[in-house]
């Protein structure tokens, strides 16, 4: 029994329910319930807190969530070898834990915390293939403040540079790090060795904590990400060249034109701008295309 919660140890569920990795899956797990407990008080304080955890596998990070305090986890695995696991630990928890069989990327993670009387959170030791994408989708939700009121979440050390960067950080800033930018904050709280996994990855991970902004600077979420997108396409080149023959809905765009709208010079490399100035160039780009000004 771990000193714990009074379950197994996880290596022990692991094994009872032959959970062996699949790679495909990105299953890297923990069994070390000190870490998972770090990764949940930073997710904490977790009264009266709902967690949607997206990958619970065997569940050593939540039973910290749980053993923690959180008022209930709803937790989205798709790995179906680990719904009797997880049904142990629901049966230890009462009317806390929610398993939903399903795909993170589909699933409606809104619609399960609907209801919820406290502050909803997500909180993942995330499948490194898939990892990138939930964010951005999380990031990208509408209407905004979204559904949830933090995130915090296991990537790779390097994906995890890339959601802080600023222009600060050159080689590491991109789509990433303006969209994290625009509508969060983000921090690494600590790194995990790859010794820490059951099988261990090549690289180090990293814990990133993720606070909507109330207010971001008001932008169309997907101008901004397409206008983003060109521009880092040729992260090296001038925004005059890299820019050119962006287009909205169908209306091209003339780079020059754009630019002096935004109010950035045209020879300006996407790595130097700011979240603020992709902010003005969806903002230019926007209305240009609501007024006709296509090439
Ligand atoms: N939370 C566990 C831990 O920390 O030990 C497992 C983390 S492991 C890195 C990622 C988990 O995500 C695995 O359990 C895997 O089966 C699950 N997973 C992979 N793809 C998924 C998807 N599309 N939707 C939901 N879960 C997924």
């Amino acid at each position: 029994m771990s000193e714990f919660d009074g379950l197994p140890p996880l290596r022990d569920v692991v094994k009872k329910h032959e959970l062996a990795a699949k790679k495909s899956l990105g299953q890297n797990f923990l069994f070390d319930l000190n870490l998972t407990g770090r990764i949940a008080r930073a997710a904490g304080p977790l009264a009266g807190v709902t967690i949607i955890e997206i990958g619970p596998g065997p569940g050593g990070l939540t039973r910290a969530l749980l053993t923690e305090g959180a008022e209930r986890v709803i937790a989205v695995e798709r790995d179906e070898r680990c719904l009797a696991a997880l049904a142990e630990i629901a049966a230890a928890y009462p009317g806390r834990l929610d398993v939903v069989p399903g795909d993170a990327l589909t699933v409606d993670l809104a619609e399960l915390a609907e209801g919820a009387k406290g502050p909803v959170r997500i909180c993942a030791n995330l499948p490194y293939n898939i990892g990138t994408a939930l964010l951005v989708g999380w990031l990208e939700t509408e209407p905004w403040p979204p559904w949830f009121d933090r995130m915090v979440l296991m990537f790779q050390r390097e994906v995890a540079e890339r959601i802080v960067a600023t222009p600060a950080q050159r080689a590491d800033y991109g789509r990433l790090g303006v969209l994290t930018g625009w509508r969060a904050t983000a921090r690494i709280l600590f790194d995990v060795p790859p010794s820490a996994f059951t099988p261990p990855p090549k690289v180090t991970s990293s814990v990133v904590e993720i606070v909507p902004r109330r207010e971001p600077l008001p932008c169309d979420a997907r101008i901004l990400t397409a206008v983003t997108a060109a521009a880092f396409n040729q992260r090296r080149k001038m925004l005059r060249q890299s820019l050119k023959g962006f287009s909205i809905a169908g209306t091209s765009l003339e780079a020059l034109a754009l630019l002096q709208r935004a109010g950035i010079e045209e020879t300006r490399r996407a790595e130097e701008i700011d979240v603020a100035g992709f902010v003005a160039l969806a903002r230019a780009a926007g209305e240009m295309s609501r007024s006709g000004l296509g090439e």
